[in-house]
């Protein structure tokens, strides 16, 4: 999977960087100070996992050095996306991070194949007051640069343009970190691995399994650029509110479990489609020719005509949930974020970004105690490991662990009979002709009964999905 840059909105098309020099990687000579020894902890990439990991520990006193490897953080950061903000607003001054719109209103769409599209949309009126149920749209390449700039206020050091190539080991434990550059070996007594999705680092080392691919999700997205107003009118949205909007069913990803999205930011919209990796190697169609069809859905295309294309990228998701974790804590390392497949996918809720900050939060607390401590193995980080397992985050992944299995197993009841049947529903319900209206409702009944498998294959269905709405 590549990932493209992510540009700023009032970018053109922003090409990926080419390999450059880079500002100095600490090197050991005379001329260049020597990092090697001098840090407490080295985190492994500047997302929003490794900058609230950087914070947390720089802020309580621990000497830390965070490595990038794109030009700066969130250069290589894809993302649809809303930002779900609640520990990062307690971490930072978060009037002042780089936002686009607040999420005033949520749709949900089934799309047909053949047309049809079934609207459920929200906006209370909760979601317009402060904070905004800490739902955020934002372009993560100035997200990521604000977040990392709060972690080096805080103390951190940040070196971009540097990839982590492999770990060290000392006496079976993790002691520091291989990098792409000349006398690239750094040294600490912990290693907090956040470099995403992709996380070749932790797999290279033994600390984490490569993901199964019916684990993963492909995703493609572009960002389109259009002016304010355009997108103020075509969402009715005014000043800071911003629209989220999902899609399913055939018409979205096809024969796939997955599903589209449109998001508003104040002058772009990220357009694109999240389906099952395992899906993809079956569809004939690459990914880009997926988000080609969705965008051209009738139900979709008045939305996104128009307007230029600033940035085209693809990643991947881990949505493998408990199961899929490796193990969080290690001699000498923890591992956090999309390294750790924090991410939930139960098709109404995509979270990943305030996983990955609770987890950078909750690691660099337990790092810098066991630091204090003047231990680090797995067993002096393990409180990282107990205060995930006590929180939030382990809970929504178990509560929601069976969804994607269950959806794969009724695909083409979720994805193609359900949508199908409640377009033809709801043309009867609603037929205008000369036969009465009890006949239009026992037609539409029959049609929705029928997909169901009956009233009995409702209620099954009912049961088996009732962990969504309990
Ligand atoms: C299309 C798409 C839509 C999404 N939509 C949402 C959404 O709406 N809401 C939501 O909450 N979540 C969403 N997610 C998930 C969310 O983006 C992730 O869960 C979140 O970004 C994970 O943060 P992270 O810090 O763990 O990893 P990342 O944000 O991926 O950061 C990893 C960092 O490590 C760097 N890195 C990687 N390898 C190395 C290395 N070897 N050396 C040095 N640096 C390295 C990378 O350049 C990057 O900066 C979406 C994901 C995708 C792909």
């Amino acid at each position: 999977m590549s990932t493209d840059a992510q540009s700023g909105e009032d970018a053109g098309v922003e090409p990926e960087p080419e390999e450059s020099e880079g500002p100095p990687m600490p090197q050991s000579t005379s001329e260049t100070p020597s990092y090697d020894g001098e840090f407490d902890a080295i985190v492994v990439g500047a997302g929003l996992a490794g900058s609230a990991a950087a914070l947390t520990m720089a802020e309580e006193g621990l000497d830390v050095i965070m490595l990038e490897r794109g030009n700066s953080p969130g250069t290589k950061n894809v993302f649809g996306g809303i930002m779900f903000t609640p520990r990062i607003r307690e971490l930072t001054d978060f009037e002042d991070a780089p936002k686009q719109r607040f999420v005033a209103q949520k749709t949900f769409s089934m799309l047909s194949e053949e047309g049809d599209a079934t609207e459920v949309s929200m906006q209370p009126a909760a979601w317009k007051e402060e904070p905004h149920n800490d739902s955020w749209m934002v372009l993560r390449g100035d997200f990521d640069e604000w977040f990392a700039e709060q972690a080096v206020d805080a103390g951190a050091t940040l070196i971009t343009e540097t990839t982590v190539t492999d770990l060290v080991r000392e006496k079976g434990a993790i002691a520091g970190v291989e990098t792409d550059r000349p006398d690239g070996r750094l040294h600490a007594p912990t290693v907090v691995l956040a470099e995403g999705a992709n996380s070749l680092v932790s797999e290279g080392a033994g600390l984490a399994e490569s993901q199964q691919r019916t684990d993963v999700a492909v995703s493609a997205k572009e960002v389109r650029k259009y002016d304010r107003e355009t997108i103020e009118d075509r969402f009715h949205l005014t000043d800071e509110e911003g629209a989220a909007m999902h899609y399913f069913g055939d018409g979205a990803v096809g024969d796939a479990v997955g599903g589209g999205f449109i998001y508003t930011n104040k002058r772009t919209l990220s357009i694109g489609v999240v389906y099952s990796i395992e899906d993809a190697v079956h569809d004939e169609r690459s990914p880009d020719e997926v988000l080609d069809d969705f965008k051209s859905h009738p139900a979709v295309a008045p939305l996104v005509t128009g307007g230029r294309m600033i940035e085209y990228s693809a990643h991947a998701i881990p949505e493998g949930g408990p199961d899929a974790m490796p193990d969080l804590v290690h001699d000498g390392a923890v591992i956090t974020g999309d390294a750790a497949g924090l991410v939930l996918n139960n098709g109404l809720h995509l979270e990943g970004t305030n996983m990955a900050v609770e987890s950078g939060y909750q690691a660099g607390k337990a790092v810098a105690d066991a630091v204090a401590s003047g231990r680090t193995d797995a067993a002096a980080l393990s409180a990282y490991e107990e205060a995930m397992n006590d929180s939030w985050v382990i809970d929504n992944l178990n509560h929601y662990g069976w969804f994607l299995d269950a959806a794969a197993e009724d695909k083409e009841f979720l994805f193609d009979d359900l949508p199908r049947a409640i377009a033809d529903a709801e043309t009867d319900y609603f037929r205008m002709n000369d036969e009465p209206k009890t006949r239009h409702t026992k037609s539409a009944r029959k049609r929705l009964v029928g997909a169901m498998g009956g009233y009995l294959g409702a209620a099954k269905k009912a049961w088996k999905y009732r962990k969504l709405f309990s």
